[in-house]
């Protein structure tokens, strides 16, 4: 009989259970075991060429950011196969280094176990998981049928491989108000944005502060949490890393949809090759959800007044404004550069955490086609900010932020967003239209009267 049960044991080992091979129910699933978490600082322009000869040559070293200057920090994600020849490059070279994490997948798996099932019915959404792509749109849904005086479900059309971007308006009445406009998720792995989306969106409709209820009817509010859902979506399945939407190129996936808006494409910190993380697409505005976008803005920023744009993005702490393609400076860079750093003041007072503010181009490093040089450049939206919300620059977790960090990295972010409200106010950015014909705001000259 002894023979028998091994038989059995054999057989549960090789296909599982009832005869279907165990195989057929795993999904390749991208894995980070070992992989390390590199800082190097780059000493001299020799360290700069290496760093830059390395990234081109290795898709087994994936970087945070571009090798441009002696000086510089750079964090570098390297593979497991690939950590000896790592190591050997940087004592050859006598790279002054630190290693942030010795297993990422550990961190990873930790992070997994912090999402709230499939299915987790919309009154128990919170801010203490994560949520997958359809509990999130569940959560709006189910906001738009209890308070449909409130809550408007707004549908920018469909992505690239079929699902819709949902968002929610929020208005609670009132004439000739101007709009704030959030868009977030546009990178797929930085989950905490979408979260903190969700947290604005709550703290609107629920908050007992009466600071808070007066803001939340002193503007309309568009706030779409995901605004690149294949590849929020990817992010679960997939590979928790994945940044692009994920349009098919050959033997590649997914354009930076924040390299790809269709203003300054491509002039710099960008990549052509639809293999690189920051790939800007075939063409300026070719993607689908960069269209939706691009449409629903243009059709809206008159009608809405849309005078904010907020853009959710992580790790860093930064509180940016335009431009990230040049150095020259927007035409109300003194108001945009003051409410910046009193929105930074206000995180610190509340949390106790740094956050730097600045341009795009001079706080993190140059990037073109993103949506904030767009919608404040073209569109001529005034206030126009992007977050880099936590971990700090050197964290050691990268976008694998622990579900305990979402509540007060989303309501750090919420209290900087009063702020940067309440001194464009300050600054006359949101008076009514018969207002701002008489009266141009402090230092900007053309910005929002033109539209
Ligand atoms: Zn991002």
């Amino acid at each position: 009989m002894l023979w028998i049960s091994r038989l059995l044991l054999l057989l549960s080992l090789t296909f599982g259970h009832l005869g279907a091979p165990a195989q057929a129910q795993v999904q390749a699933q991208a894995r980070y075991d070992h992989t390390r978490i590199y800082q190097v600082e780059l000493a001299s322009a020799e360290h700069v060429q290496l760093f830059q000869a390395l990234e081109l040559a290795s898709d087994s070293c994936s970087f945070m950011g571009h090798a441009r200057v002696p000086g510089q920090k750079l964090t570098i994600m390297v593979t497991s196969h690939k950590v000896a020849d790592f190591d050997d490059l940087l004592q050859s070279y006598n790279v002054s280094h630190r290693v942030l994490n010795h297993d990422f997948q550990a961190l990873i798996d930790a992070n997994y176990r912090e999402v709230a099932p499939k299915g987790t019915p919309p009154d128990q959404f919170d801010w203490r998981r994560y949520f997958q792509l359809d509990s999130i749109y569940a959560w709006l849904e189910h906001l738009a049928k209890q308070r449909p005086e409130v809550v408007t479900l707004v549908d920018l059309g469909s992505s690239t491989q079929g699902l819709p971007i949902k968002g929610v308006r929020i208005a609670f009445g009132g004439e000739n108000l101007t709009s704030v406009f959030v868009e977030s998720g546009i990178h797929a792995r930085e989950w905490i944005a979408p979260a903190t989306a969700t947290y604005f969106i709550e703290q609107l409709l629920n908050s007992k502060d009466a600071a808070v209820q007066a803001l939340a009817r002193s503007q309309n509010w568009l706030i779409f949490p995901t605004v690149n859902p294949d590849g929020y979506r990817y992010t679960f399945k997939g590979d928790r890393m994945w940044r692009k939407n994920r349009s098919l190129f050959g033997i590649c996936r997914g354009v930076d949809l924040n390299r790809n808006f269709p203003f300054h494409w491509n002039v710099t910190g960008a990549s052509g090759d639809p293999c690189r993380y920051d790939y800007s697409g075939p063409s300026a505005g070719s993607e689908v959800e960069t269209q939706r976008l691009v449409q629903f803005l243009k059709d809206h920023v008159q009608s809405e007044r849309i005078k904010t744009f907020i853009s959710l993005h992580s790790y860093s702490q930064l509180i940016m404004f335009p431009y990230g393609h040049t150095p020259e400076r927007v035409e109300n860079y003194e108001d945009l550069k003051e409410i910046g750093q009193l929105a930074a003041q206000r995180i610190k007072e509340k949390s106790g955490r740094i956050y730097r503010s600045g341009s795009i181009y001079e706080t993190i490093y140059p990037s073109s086609g993103g949506s904030k040089d767009w919608i404040h450049g073209l569109l001529q939206v005034p206030i126009t900010f992007s977050y880099e919300l936590r971990g700090p620059p050197d964290s050691e977790d990268l976008f694998i932020l622990s579900a305990e960090e979402i509540e007060p990295t989303a309501s750090e972010a919420f209290a900087a967003l009063q702020t940067i409200l309440e001194e464009a106010g300050k600054r006359g950015y949101y008076q009514s239209e018969a207002a701002t014909t008489d009266q141009t705001p402090s230092s900007s000259s053309s910005s929002s009267n033109s539209i």
